[in-house]
């Protein structure tokens, strides 16, 4: 699965399961696998309560796994240790969802971005260490002078240049975004994905870009992977979801898209489908198909057994059995 590009991030059967009382199993990420080559970005995609934030977390080793393998550039995330994992730490970098609670009001910018720097000592001297940071903020779109100032004192959008920064500070390769601009306005969210798709371009970075709306990812990912209840239920390329979803759940998602121009809105192919309650817990989930009780096409065999991932040509992956 994926091009034929040096693949950094490598996830197979990914399974990552926390332990709710005695007898309650949570499966928020359940038998994943994909692949991130170098350069590219990878959208992962769906609703609250998917495992996508789960999903990103694990894959930079921030959660140890239940089981699965999880490497980066052919190493084993989740079995490194002294120096290998220290090297990982910097090499791959998290930027989170909410620019609010992820930094500490009280703490001035230049040390919510020196830390990074601090604890892998890329800095020889005082000098060295804040001219780092004065070229970080440039980098996001912000200047030297606001190295002195205090979180509090910055809009939403600014402080998510301001994690973004902090993340850039130690050079990383690779970047887990999550859901780095729903929490911003509408018109600030462009601005940061602009930023970010700059950034990757003159830097060179990998993204694992996790977000809850499928409009988010469109521009700056290569390729989308859908997740539904803990599974992968469709991955292929940006274009191609966007012209030819094959997923039931992701022509859901597709059509809930709103589009601004109504000449246009009226000829869209993929008619609007509405998707009927809640996603259902992940608590004990039942053995067949995850999206079984919310899908119009679902038939006895879909709750029997899990569909499995297919390539249905051209590296499009569905997990339906309306395409087995
Ligand atoms: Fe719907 Fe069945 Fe396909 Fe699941 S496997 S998405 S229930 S048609």
């Amino acid at each position: 699965m994926g091009s034929e590009k040096e693949i950094m991030l490598s996830v197979e059967h990914l399974k990552k399961y926390f332990q709710v009382g005695r007898n309650q199993v949570l499966k928020a990420v359940d038998d994943v696998s994909f692949t991130i080559a170098r350069g590219e970005t990878l959208g992962l995609v769906g609703e609250s309560g998917c495992g996508k934030t789960t999903c990103g977390r694990t894959c930079i080793g921030l959660y140890p796994k239940t089981s699965g393998t999880v490497s980066f550039c052919g190493k084993d995330v989740h079995s490194l240790s002294g120096r290998a994992k220290s090297e990982f730490r910097k090499k791959a970098q998290m930027v989170f969802q909410d620019p609010f609670g992820s930094l500490d009001p009280r703490m001035m910018v230049s040390d919510i971005i020196g830390e990074g720097i601090d604890i892998h000592r890329l800095a020889h001297g005082e000098k060295e260490r804040r001219d780092r940071i004065y070229e970080v903020l440039e980098q996001v779109g912000l200047n030297s002078e606001h190295a002195n100032r205090f979180a509090h004192e910055f809009s939403g959008g600014q402080r998510q240049r301001i994690g973004i920064a902090r993340a850039l500070a130690v050079k990383p390769e690779f970047m887990v975004l999550d859901e780095p601009v729903s929490a911003l306005d509408v018109s600030i969210q462009a601005q940061i994905v602009n930023l970010l798709m700059g950034l990757q371009r003159s830097l060179g970075l990998t993204y694992l870009f996790v977000a809850h709306d499928l409009s988010v990812v469109k521009h700056i990912s290569d390729r989308v992977a859908v997740l539904y209840l803990g599974t992968l239920v469709e991955i292929t390329g940006s274009d191609e979801l966007y012209r030819n979803p094959l997923h039931p759940y992701t022509k859901a998602l597709l059509s809930a898209i709103p589009i601004p121009d109504p000449k246009v809105e009226q000829k869209r192919d993929v008619q609007r489908i509405r998707l009927e309650g809640e996603v259902p817990s992940p608590m004990n989930p039942a053995p067949g198909c995850r999206f079984c009780s919310r899908c119009r096409y679902a038939t006895k065999a879909c709750a029997e057994t899990m569909p499995e991932l297919k390539d249905q040509g051209n590296g499009h992956f569905v997990a339906c059995r309306l395409y087995e």
